[in-house]
């Protein structure tokens, strides 16, 4: 795909630019708006989740924060897991709710509390398909059917699941990604992505603001207030030469899933066959509380994502300086294996009880599992293991 760079595109007539700028052409007006190699992007994006459309959009953070702008007209609530992204958890904590938007904690996996939670100015119940380092599993369809007696809308994050999970087969309407982490696959690019499913009744009357919307672009009513009220208003747009990173990690999307969760399998069953490991925390292995939910949301896979816990933060430090494939990375979702120690780094603007209700542990490590030969990655832990002795 080509690199397109212009910032703006020239029509041969006044009357042809108004055309196009009405919608009433197609073409490209301003890139902050549309770009030929972005949209090759979010092409390739609505079909990964067979959804009506994508938008993308500068980082994971701006897909997030635009969606739940446009939703929450103003005033709302957002119902949403306290195990969540820690950007995210930060974006619902501190700079939404000035703006009226605020959130009600809930567990997901206590359905009572969902829908206790929900009032009229409920505009979303937002899930993680799989909440690190927590590794709580959504299950989707049973939120869905929340979701559905009370016509509101399902957003869920897919962006540790992207390819093995489709949200939308599961009753997801909006599905968000990083495209940072998997689909990215070689930490070259930042970008974000929001995939509409088409499947949502955007005349339901909690979101009175969208009504205008549908009168205009019916069904592509929410695909059409982002990309020309959201977008253009806040302006996080993706770069094209990040567009084109992006299109070529997400070729390999497919491989490199299947390879990352394999690796991540069976090196989760040799961490867990260690004494010397007090707990292995990945949703594939039987005895995990979610292992039902997640064979079931990632038909099997069960993502590559996993944290183990040492027993102290000075073993954890000296286990991560040790490894030699594994790096040291705030990142996850790259072909090489990573490892993060969140409590004194993605998560340590938490305090106490919010890090417990995210997962985070002094002595818990993270680790995202790459393409490597899983024997290199053993041999790694193994050498890593003594050296923390
Ligand atoms: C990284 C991440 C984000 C934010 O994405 P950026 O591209 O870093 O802005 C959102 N949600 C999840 C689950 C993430 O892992």
């Amino acid at each position: 795909m080509p690199i397109v760079t212009s910032t703006a595109h020239e029509q041969a007539t006044a009357e042809e630019l108004e055309a196009v700028f009405k919608g009433r052409a197609p073409g490209y007006v301003y890139a902050r708006i549309g770009n030929p190699t972005v949209t090759a992007f979010e092409r390739q994006a609505a079909v990964l989740e067979d959804g009506l459309g994508a938008l993308a959009c500068a980082s994971g953070m701006s897909a997030v924060s635009a969606t739940l702008i446009l939703l929450a007209g103003g005033d709302a609530e957002i119902i949403a897991s306290p195990a969540i992204f820690g950007g995210t958890r930060y974006l619902l904590t501190r700079t939404l709710p000035p703006l009226g938007i605020r959130t009600h904690w809930v567990d997901m996996h206590d359905y009572t509390a969902v829908e206790k939670a929900i009032t009229p100015a409920t505009r979303a119940i937002f899930t993680e398909t799989i909440g690190n380092p927590a590794m709580t599993v959504a299950d989707l369809d049973r939120l869905a059917e929340i979701a559905a007696r009370h016509g509101l809308l399902l957003i869920a994050d897919n962006t540790v699941t992207p390819y093995i999970c489709r949200p939308k087969d599961h009753g997801a309407h909006i599905i968000i990604h990083s495209a940072s982490k998997f689909i990215n696959g070689h930490g070259t690019a930042i970008g974000g992505l929001i995939v509409d499913c088409g499947t949502f009744d955007w005349t339901s009357k909690r979101y009175a603001h969208m009504h205008e919307w549908v009168e205009k672009f019916r069904h592509f009513a929410f695909l059409a207030a982002l990309r020309q009220q959201v977008q253009r208003d806040l302006g996080a747009c993706l770069s094209p030469f990040n567009a084109a990173l992006l299109i070529t990690g997400m070729e390999s999307l497919p491989v490199r899933m299947e390879r990352c969760c394999a690796n991540t399998a069976q090196l989760a069953a040799w961490l867990d066959a260690r004494t010397d490991v007090q707990v292995v925390n990945y949703p594939g292995l039987p005895a995990h509380p979610d292992y039902a939910i997640a064979d079931k949301i990632t038909n099997g896979r069960f993502g590559a994502l996993l944290a183990i816990r040492l027993g102290t933060r000075e073993r954890c430090f000296k286990f991560i300086n040790a490894l030699k494939i594994f790096r040291n990375v705030a990142n996850l979702g790259d072909a090489r294996s990573l490892i993060v120690h969140p409590a004194s780094t993605i998560a340590r603007d938490l305090d106490k009880d919010n890090m417990q209700s995210s997962g985070v542990y002094d002595d818990l490590l993270r680790i995202s599992v790459g393409l490597e030969n899983v024997a290199d990655l053993i041999n790694d832990c193994t050498a890593a293991f003594a050296a923390a002795e």
